[in-house]
C-alpha cells in the first residue's frame, strides 16, 4: 500500500489548526499574532516545486529493450538544495514519491540542516534484474535527471533497495556528464570514493540517540524495557544492533518473510549472522516464529516500525500495546491510526525526527566532499548525537509548551523555520 499524498498533507492541516488556536482564532495573513505565523503561509508547502517523470530505456541481458518509469519530486528548496533518497520498488508511483519528498522538507527543517526536500523512485523490482541491468538502469536514470540534480541543486541518497554501489554509479555517471569529479552530487557513497564514515549505520544510530533522549524524558529508564523491531534492513538491523549492544532487550524482529520472538531477548549479532546465511531472520534458533502482524501487536514497551509505510492503520491501531512507538520507517502510521493512538495516550516519535540521522550524516558527507577534508568516525558520531539531541529537545519542548503530540510539534518546528526562510527571502 503506497502513501497517499493528500492523506500525508492532513498533518499540515492539523498543524494549521493548532497554530490558529494558539493565535486565538485569527486567520488573517497580515495580522500580528502570538507566534508570527499564519496558516495561509502553509499553503506554499502543499505543492511540490517540481515534478519530473521520465521513461528510462534499458537494454536487458537477453537483448530486449525495456522501458522503466522513473520519478524525481523536488518538493521545496527554500532552506537549501533539494535532498532525498532514491527508491527502487515495484510499488513506486508519483503519489508515494511526492509524499516522501514532502517529508524530506519537514525532516531537514526539524534536524536543522540547510537542505530542502526531494525524493526519487523507479518502478522496478530490482531482485529481478542482473547487476549489469541494474547498473544500466541507474546510469540511464542519471542521464535523464542530469540537468536537475547536482551538488548545489539536488542530492540523491540511498533508500529502499538502493545502496552504496548504486550511489557510486550515480556519482560516476554524473561526473562523466559534467567532465569532472563530482562526489558531492550524491551521498551514501562507498568510503573509497568520498563516502562518510558512519553513514551506513547513521539512520539506526540516530534513531537510537533520539530514543535514549526520550526514554530519559519519560522517566522510562529503570524499567525492564522490551523492544520489537519490524524491518531488518539497513535501518531496523542497525538500530536493533546498537540498542542490543547498549543493553536494551530486543524481543522481536521481522523482515518481509516473517518475524522471530524470544521473551528473554534476542542476540542480535547472531540474528544478523543467521540472516546473512539464510536471507531472513525466520528460523533463528532459540526463538519462536511469528508473523509481521503479531509483531506489531506484541505486549512490549517500545515498538519500532522500520520497514515500510502504513503498517499501523485503522484496522490494527486499537490493538497496538506498546506505550512508545518510534517510527524509523517513513510513514508507518497512517494519519487516522495516529489519531487513535494519540487518544489512547501512546507516545509516537515521528519519522521526521526519528529517522533523520541518515540525512544528517548525508549532510556531513556532502560537507566533507565540498571541503575535501574527511572526519574520523568519532567526530561523525559525536556530531550526529549533538544534532539528534538538539532536534529531539526542541520537538519535546514544543510538545510540552503547546500540549500537542510530538508529530504536530515536529511539524510546528519545521514550519516555523520554513516560513521564516520564505519571509526573509521575500517569496
Ligand atoms: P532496506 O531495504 O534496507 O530494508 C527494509 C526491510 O524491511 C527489510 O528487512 C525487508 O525485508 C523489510 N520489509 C520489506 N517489506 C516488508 C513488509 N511488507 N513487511 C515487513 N517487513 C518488510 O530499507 P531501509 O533503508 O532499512 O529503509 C527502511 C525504511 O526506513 C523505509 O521506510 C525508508 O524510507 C526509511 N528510511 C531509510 C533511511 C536510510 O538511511 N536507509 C533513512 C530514512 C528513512
Amino acid at each position: 500500500m503506497s502513501k497517499n499524498y493528500e492523506e500525508c498533507l492532513r498533518q499540515i492541516e492539523k498543524t494549521c489548526e493548532i497554530i490558529n488556536k494558539i493565535n486565538g482564532g485569527c486567520e488573517q495573513p497580515v495580522c500580528s499574532n502570538k507566534i508570527g505565523l499564519s496558516c495561509h503561509e502553509l499553503d506554499i508547502l502543499k505543492a511540490p516545486k517540481r515534478i519530473i517523470e521520465v521513461s528510462v530505456p534499458v537494454k536487458m541481458d537477453d537483448g530486449r529493450l525495456k522501458i522503466f518509469t522513473a520519478f524525481r519530486v523536488q518538493h521545496n528548496n527554500v532552506r537549501g538544495p533539494f535532498k532525498g533518497g532514491l527508491r527502487y520498488h515495484p510499488s513506486v508511483d508519483l503519489d508515494e514519491v511526492k509524499s516522501l519528498a514532502f517529508w524530506m522538507t519537514i525532516k531537514c527543517a526539524v534536524a536543522d540542516i540547510p537542505y530542502g526536500g526531494a525524493k526519487g523512485g523507479i518502478t522496478v523490482d530490482p531482485s529481478k534484474l542482473s547487476q549489469g541491468e541494474l547498473e544500466r538502469l541507474t546510469r540511464g536514470y542519471v542521464r535523464a535527471m542530469a540537468d536537475f540534480i547536482g551538488p548545489d541543486k539536488d542530492i540523491p541518497a540511498p533508500d529502499i533497495n538502493t545502496n552504496a554501489q548504486i550511489m557510486a554509479w550515480i556519482m560516476d555517471e554524473y561526473s562523466s556528464i559534467r567532465g569532472c569529479n563530482e562526489p558531492a552530487v550524491v551521498t551514501g557513497k562507498p568510503i573509497e570514493i568520498g563516502g562518510s564514515l558512519g553513514r551506513g549505520t547513521a539512520t539506526g544510530r540516530g534513531g537510537f540517540f533520539v530514543l535514549q533522549n526520550i526514554i530519559k524524558k519519560l522517566d522510562f529508564d529503570n524499567r525492564d524495557i522490551k523492544i520489537a523491531v519490524q524491518g531488518f534492513g539497513n535501518v531496523g538491523m542497525n538500530f536493533a544492533h546498537i540498542a542490543d549492544a547498549h543493553g536494551y532487550k530486543i524481543v522481536a524482529v521481522a523482515d518481509l518473510k516473517g518475524g522471530i520472538y524470544s521473551n528473554d531477548g534476542l542476540n542480535i549479532e547472531q540474528v544478523i549472522e543467521h540472516k546473512e546465511k539464510t536471507g531472513s531472520v525466520v528460523g533463528f534458533a532459540d526463538s519462536k516464529d511469528i508473523s509481521n502482524k503479531e509483531l506489531l501487536e506484541l505486549p512490549v514497551e517500545i515498538l519500532v516500525p522500520a520497514a515500510i509505510e502504513n503498517v499501523i492503520n485503522k484496522d490494527n491501531a486499537e490493538r497496538i500495546k506498546a506505550e512508545l512507538i518510534m517510527e524509523l520507517a517513513n510513514g508507518p502510521i497512517t494519519f487516522e491510526a495516529g489519531e487513535i493512538l494519540n487518544k489512547k495516550g501512546k507516545v509516537i516519535i515521528p519519522d521526521v525526527l526519528a529517522n533523520s540521522g541518515g540525512v544528517v550524516v548525508s549532510y556531513f558527507e556532502w560537507v566533507q566532499n565540498i571541503r575535501h577534508f574527511y572526519w574520523d568516525l568519532e567526530k561523525v558520531n559525536d556530531r550526529l548525537l549533538e544534532k539528534m539531541n538538539m532536534a529531539t529537545d526542541i520537538v519535546w519542548k514544543y510538545s510540552k509548551e503547546y500540549k500537542i503530540d510530538m508529530r504536530s510539534a515536529a511539524y510546528f518546528v519545521a514550519i516555523e523555520k520554513l516560513v521564516k526562510a520564505f519571509k526573509i527571502r521575500g517569496i
